[in-house]
């Protein structure tokens, strides 16, 4: 870790999240729960190191923000793009796609779901560790 990464969590840690859509363990706090006038989802999300949410899909897109550690995102037929503190991914509508932790490091996201009003997640099949692997 460079000494210029900030190490300090912003958010508490929020809930472990449903077992049903993530491999290992992780931790998810809903800074916005779902905004019925501006149509927006906000959560603070900490994945344990290995831990990684299943493939799935956005109908109004996703904005993640790295906060902390080193994670993964990977859209399907791509390679795996590392995740670091200050780094942004914008996940176009419909993308199949998935990210979590790296496997030795903790990480942690803010990941924002604009147009609620069109659906929010799509969860598919848990990433296979061959896929987490590669
Ligand atoms: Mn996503």
């Amino acid at each position: 870790m460079s000494s210029s990464e900030n190490n300090t969590s912003i958010f508490p840690k929020g809930e472990k999240a449903a077992p049903d859509y993530f491999v290992g363990t992780a931790y998810v706090n809903p800074l916005v729960p779902n905004d019925p006038t501006l149509h927006i989802q906000i959560w603070d999300v900490v994945f344990e190191a290995g831990a990684r949410n299943n493939w799935h899909t956005h109908a109004g897109g996703q904005i993640l923000m790295a906060t902390k550690g080193i994670g993964y995102y990977q859209e399907k037929g791509k390679p795996i793009q590392v995740l670091r503190q200050g780094d942004v991914v914008n996940v176009p509508p419909h993308v199949k796609h998935w990210h979590g932790a790296s496997p030795d490091s903790e990480f942690t996201h803010i990941a924002i779901n604009p147009n609620t009003q069109g659906g929010v997640t799509v969860w598919l099949e848990p990433v296979t560790e061959e896929e987490y692997n590669g």
